[in-house]
């Protein structure tokens, strides 16, 4: 079977990577073609366009960085739709919106394509490792059809309900997880400015109530001031803007996550919106003059 994927990127290359390696015929795609080289050294197959992509594939993998982009993929002049045939896949793994994916799938439906939305979660390591979680929402067959190249990518597979539910996990996960990264790096400069070194609070924190995922991420990121993504503060906000629509559309209030955008806001105005999403800790660092830092060794 010849696999397509589009949007090679952070996630995106180690994801399509893993495909090859588990001997798929691979056709890649991306606005940049420098992104696929070391994938195109290895045997997979370059694509000038999506479309031309739907046409030498039965199923076709996305992930790419916004809702726009996805339509930009489906839609654009030589975008998917125009090369879809009866019977065809696509899976969109992207964070998106979930009325877009269910506009897409409807229309889809109508040339006889199934759509697929699958996001993940679990970064770039758990993208290498092959360790993501998959929450994935659509028709039931369809997904039993490319299961077995979802466990290339993760083992923890959640069929969710119809297309977009995928996305509406994955918003409320990120809702609760950037909470978690925002509340933790204000705790850390509070906690540091009020004299309690990093390490400390740290190990306090890993065996008490307030440990969570994104502070368990700081011996690699924040400690040792190393903000390269990883999952970047763009992507974030677009995430959190996402998980704030939803809450509208379905009449939900959303205080705190409100509170998490302007964070995301903050910290992309202070020049941060490359950087990994652990960067919300520079604004307030910068404001208390203190720095949750640990020295090398
Ligand atoms: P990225 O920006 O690193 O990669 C996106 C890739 O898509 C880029 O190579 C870009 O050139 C390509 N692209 C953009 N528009 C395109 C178009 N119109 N046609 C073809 N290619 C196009 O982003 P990423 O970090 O790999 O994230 C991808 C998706 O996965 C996003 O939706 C993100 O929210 C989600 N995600 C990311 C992480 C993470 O840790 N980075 C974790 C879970 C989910």
């Amino acid at each position: 079977m010849n696999i397509g994927f589009i949007g090679i990127g952070k996630m995106g290359e180690p994801m399509s990577n893993r495909i090859l390696e588990a001997g798929y015929s691979l056709i890649v795609h991306d606005l940049k073609k420098d992104a696929a080289i070391p994938l195109l050294k290895k045997g997979a197959k370059w694509g000038n366009t999506p479309k031309e992509i739907a046409e030498s594939c039965q199923v076709v993998f996305s992930s790419l960085p916004t809702p726009q982009s996805v339509e930009e993929v489906v839609y654009g002049d030589n975008g998917l739709r125009m090369g879809w045939k009866d019977g065809d896949i696509y899976v969109d793994m992207s964070t998106n919106s979930p009325s877009i994916i269910r506009k897409i799938a409807e229309d889809a439906k109508t040339m006889g394509v199934t759509v697929l939305d699958p996001p993940v979660s679990g970064g770039t390591k758990g993208a290498e490792t092959g360790t993501l979680t998959i929450m994935v929402g659509g028709d039931p067959d369809s997904i039993n059809k490319i299961e077995g190249v979802l466990r290339i990518m993760g083992q923890k597979i959640f069929p969710v309900g119809d297309v977009g539910c995928g996305n509406v996990a994955k918003l409320v996960n990120n809702m609760i997880s950037l909470a978690c990264n925002s509340i933790s790096a204000e705790g850390f400069v509070l906690g540091v400015k009020g004299g309690i070194h990093p390490q400390v609070l740290w190990e306090i924190i890993s065996v008490s109530t307030g440990n969570n995922w994104c502070m368990q991420q700081y011996p690699n990121t924040t400690f040792k001031g190393n903000f390269e993504p990883g999952f970047r503060v763009g992507l974030a906000c677009k995430d959190i803007g996402l998980a704030l629509d939803l809450g509208k559309e379905n009449a939900v209030p959303l205080p705190v996550g409100l509170a998490v955008q302007q964070d995301l806001n903050d910290t992309m105005t202070a020049g941060f919106t490359d950087k990994g999403v652990d960067a919300v800790i520079l604004p307030p660092e910068k404001a208390t003059g203190v720095t949750v830092r640990l020295p090398e060794g």
